[in-house]
């Protein structure tokens, strides 16, 4: 049986967008998948996007749909896509629009997941309520903006020894907030106190913001409060479907969805791209990467239809 769509795109974040802009251009039939927000849906705006540095994450999104309309073989739909297996030389997708709407079954002859990953922020509250304005994860996207004023950086161990010490390029005022023990080396205080980031190891009961989300301030156990402009953390993450797991994929230790030099996971005829495979994270990479999965894409689809 024929297949409908060459490439199914899971996703419609950087990484898909930016697949199915390459595969329209090479005249491939795609089908866009688009599940919903995408992962920095709370931030104001996307720093460091070349052409595009603060632009807002809805904006950057509603300009990649734009740009896609030239190119007529590929379709966008509104579709949270539940289910992939195998079906002959392709795959069969099961997905839904909402969740009132009849499920809908795509062929495809690859599939590309783009579908991102989510943080998983402390339990405490403030975390949800200002993450992307008063708390953030990557001084790379948000440290020039918050650059010189009083910060904090949230977690333990090693993690917290490392991302304060980054920090503490964009301000000389830093503070490592462990919220209890914070399993710091004796090392590691050494290499804080050179850098003059102090440690506060007090339980922390929430945090203070403002109406425009931005951090107040840090509320400990005991009552007492401090004073800061943002706070930093490295969150865990996991994966934004569990696609690639049902498929049984490989994931790396960290967590990511394992790729070839060609975007292949371990499971022949299914690609991935962006945040969802090992790597840096961030809104150019995934472009850049769901530009280059969609070129390995076409490469290996014009291989088996010209064959030797
Ligand atoms: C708060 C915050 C701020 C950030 N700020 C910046 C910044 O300033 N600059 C920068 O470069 N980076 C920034 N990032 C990182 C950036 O958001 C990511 O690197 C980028 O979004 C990754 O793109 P992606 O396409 O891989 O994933 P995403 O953008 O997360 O897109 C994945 C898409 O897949 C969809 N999806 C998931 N499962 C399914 C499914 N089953 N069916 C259909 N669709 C599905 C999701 O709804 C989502 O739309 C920020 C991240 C966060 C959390």
């Amino acid at each position: 049986m024929e297949c409908t769509y060459d490439v199914l795109i899971i996703g419609a974040g950087s990484a898909g967008l930016a697949a199915a802009l390459t595969l329209g251009r090479c005249l491939r039939r795609v089908l866009l998948a688009d599940g919903g927000p995408p992962r920095n849906e709370a931030s104001p705006g996307v720093h460091g996007f070349l052409t595009r540095d603060g632009i807002r994450p809805a904006e950057l999104l509603r300009l990649g749909h734009e740009q896609l309309r030239p190119y007529k073989t590929v379709e966008v739909q509104c579709l949270q896509i539940e289910s992939i297996a195998r079906q002959g030389r392709g795959f069969v997708a099961t997905g839904h629009g909402t969740a009132d709407d009849a499920p809908v079954m795509v062929t495809a002859r690859r599939v590309l997941l783009a579908t991102g990953v989510s943080d998983i922020l402390p339990a405490l509250p403030g975390f949800r309520e200002l993450w992307g304005r008063g708390v953030l994860h990557c001084p790379y996207c948000h440290g020039w903006e918050v650059r010189g004023r009083p910060l904090a950086v949230y977690g333990q161990g090693r993690t917290v020894t490392g991302l304060a010490l980054l920090v503490s390029r964009w301000s000389p005022d830093v503070i490592v907030v462990t919220d209890g023990p914070g399993h710091l080396t004796p090392n590691a205080r050494r290499r804080l106190r050179r850098e003059k980031i102090g440690i506060r190891e007090e339980p922390v009961a929430r945090l203070i913001g403002s109406a425009g989300q931005e951090l107040r301030c840090i509320e400990f156990a005991d009552g007492s409060q401090l004073e800061r402009a943002a706070l930093f953390l490295h969150a865990p993450q996991h994966q934004r479907s569990p696609l690639a797991s049902n498929l049984g994929a490989r994931f790396t230790n960290s967590g990511a969805v394992w790729v070839d030099k060609n975007a292949q996971t371990s499971v022949p005829g299914i690609y991935a791209a962006g945040d969802t495979t090992p790597g840096t994270q961030q809104a150019l990479l995934a472009a850049a990467a769901g530009n280059q999965a969609a070129i390995c894409l076409n490469e290996n689809l014009t291989r088996e239809e010209c064959p030797r």
